[in-house]
C-alpha cells in the first residue's frame, strides 16, 4: 500500500510502522481470520481496515482519537499475520502504533483510563495481584450492583483463593540429567494458578530436567509490551535479565503470552544498550511444551482408560510463536488419548491480556462461541497452554453449566503420570 508517512515525525517506530503498512496489498486474506472482524462485521474492525486506519493517522488525515477506538478493539492474536499471503508484520505495526498513541497522549473515557491504570499497576505485581484477588473473592457477592466492565473482572476471579505455593530454588532431575533450565514463573499466573508451574516441574524432573527457579523474578513485561507500554516493559525485562543465570539450557515459559512477547524483545529493546543483553536472553527462552517436545518424553506415561480431549491453540502459541505441532506430539505420548479437534480452533478465546476486562461484549461473544464449540466436541477435558485462555474459557464454559475440565498441557501430563488421569 502506498503511503505518505514522514517516518522521522511519529515517533522512534516510524520506519516500522511505514515499512508495515507499505507491505498490505489490501487482498482482504485476513478477514475472515479476524474474531473482532466475524463479531463485530465492519471493515474498520478487520485488520485491513485497523491498518488502513493507522496509516491515515500516521499521514495526519485522520485524528488520533477517532481511530483509536477500532485500534483498541483488536485483541492481538495475531490470527491476522498467519492468514496474511505476504506476511504483514502486524504485531510490529500494533505494538509501535500503540506506543505512539500512548506517547501522543490519546483520549479515553474516565473509567477506561483509570481501569488500564489500575490493572496495569496491579496484574504485573504478584503480591498487589494477590492481595487485589483475595479482596475480589471476599466481594464476589456485590458483582450485580457493578457495571458491566467491573463485573467482569468479577467474574474472570477463581471460586477460592489459590494456594500461595513456594518453589523451592532447585528441584533436581529424577535419573539421569539431561538438561538444566531456569523456570519464570509469571506473574497472573503464578497467583491464579501456581499449580501449574508445580506439574511442569515434576514432569521436567521425570524427564531428567533440572529445574532452577530463580528468586526475585517478576513479570516478563508481556502485559504492558502489548499495549505499547514499552518503557515499563523495559524496566520488568531487566530485572529478570539480572535474576536469571546464563548458563542454562532454557529459561522455561509456560504460559504462551510471556514467551511471545520475550521473542519480541529485539524491538523492543532496539537502539538501547541493553539490546545484547536482551537478545541473549530471549534467545534461549523457550515454552515448556517445545522444549519438552525437543528433548523428548523419555519416562513413559501409563494410563487405564480411554479419553477424549480437545486441545485449545492458544493464540500467543500458535499465531505469534507457530508452536501447533508439538503440544499435539507431547499429549500423544498419552496412550489411549484422542485429541479431538474444535470447530474454528484458529479463533481467539476473547481472553487477549486485559481485553476481556476492557471489551467485555466482545469478548464475552468470543468466549461463548469457544465454549458452545468445545460443548459439541463432547470431550470431558479442554487442554491448552497460556493462563489467560484456561481462565476465559472456564468462565464462558461455567456460564453454559459445563463441566469440562480445564488444564494446561503440563498439568495432564503431571496427572497422567500420577495416575490421576
Ligand atoms: S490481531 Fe487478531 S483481532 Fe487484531 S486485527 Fe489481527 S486477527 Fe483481528
Ligand atoms: S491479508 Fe495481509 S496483505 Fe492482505 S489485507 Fe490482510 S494484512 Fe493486508
Amino acid at each position: 500500500m502506498q503511503h505518505n508517512i514522514e517516518v522521522n515525525n511519529v515517533g522512534p517506530n516510524g520506519q516500522i510502522m511505514a515499512d508495515a503498512v507499505k507491505s498490505c496489498v489490501h487482498c482482504g486474506f485476513c478477514l475472515p481470520a479476524c474474531p473482532t472482524y466475524r463479531v463485530l462485521g465492519q471493515e474498520m474492525d478487520s485488520p485491513r481496515g485497523r491498518i488502513l486506519l493507522m496509516k491515515n493517522v500516521l499521514e495526519g488525515t485522520l485524528s488520533l482519537n477517532e481511530a483509536n477506538p477500532f485500534i483498541e478493539k483488536c485483541l492481538g492474536c495475531m490470527a491476522c499475520v498467519t492468514a496474511c499471503p505476504p506476511s504483514v508484520p502486524y504485531g510490529d505495526l500494533l505494538v509501535s502504533f500503540r506506543e505512539y498513541a500512548n506517547e501522543t497522549n490519546v483520549k479515553y473515557s474516565f473509567f477506561d483510563k483509570y481501569l488500564k491504570k489500575f490493572m496495569y499497576a496491579i496484574m504485573p505485581y504478584t503480591a498487589r495481584f494477590r492481595f487485589v484477588v483475595y479482596i475480589g473473592i471476599i466481594l464476589k457477592s456485590l458483582r450485580n450492583f457493578l457495571p458491566l466492565k467491573l463485573r467482569a473482572m468479577f467474574d474472570l476471579l477463581p471460586a477460592s483463593f489459590p494456594v500461595n505455593e513456594k518453589f523451592p530454588e532447585t528441584v533436581y532431575a529424577i535419573g539421569n540429567k539431561r538438561a538444566r533450565v531456569a523456570l519464570l514463573q509469571g506473574c497472573v499466573q503464578s497467583v491464579l494458578a501456581p499449580r501449574i508451574n508445580q506439574a511442569t516441574i515434576r514432569v521436567f524432573a521425570r524427564n531428567g530436567i533440572e529445574v532452577i527457579v530463580p528468586q526475585g523474578q517478576g513479570c516478563c513485561g508481556a502485559l504492558t509490551y502489548h499495549a505499547g507500554l514499552s518503557d515499563s516493559s523495559r524496566n520488568m525485562a531487566l530485572q529478570n535479565m539480572k535474576v536469571f543465570p546464563k548458563d542454562v539450557d532454557a529459561i522455561i515459559t509456560t504460559a504462551a503470552g510471556c514467551g511471545s512477547a520475550i521473542s519480541e524483545y529485539s524491538r523492543l529493546f532496539q537502539d538501547t544498550p541493553q539490546y545484547e543483553m536482551a537478545m541473549d536472553f530471549s534467545g534461549i527462552v523457550e515454552d515448556a511444551i517445545s522444549f519438552l517436545d525437543g528433548l523428548g518424553i523419555v519416562d513413559e506415561v501409563i494410563v487405564n482408560e480411554d479419553r477424549e480431549i480437545a486441545y485449545h491453540d492458544a493464540c500467543h502459541l500458535s499465531h505469534a510463536q507457530g508452536i501447533r505441532n508439538a503440544p499435539r506430539r507431547l499429549l500423544h505420548h498419552i496412550p489411549r488419548l484422542k485429541i479431538v479437534d474444535i470447530m474454528d480452533g484458529e479463533i481467539c478465546c476473547g481472553s487477549a491480556g486485559i481485553y476481556n476486562l476492557e471489551h467485555p461484549e466482545v469478548a464475552n461473544k468470543l468466549g461463548v462461541q469457544k465454549a458452545v464449540n468445545i460443548i459439541k466436541t463432547g470431550v470431558d477435558y479442554l487442554v491448552t497452554s497460556n493462563i489467560g485462555c484456561m481462565t476465559q474459557i472456564e468462565v464462558s464454559l461455567r456460564a453454559m453449566n459445563s463441566n469440562i475440565n480445564v488444564k494446561h498441557i503440563m498439568e495432564i501430563l503431571d496427572d497422567a503420570y500420577r495416575g490421576e488421569f
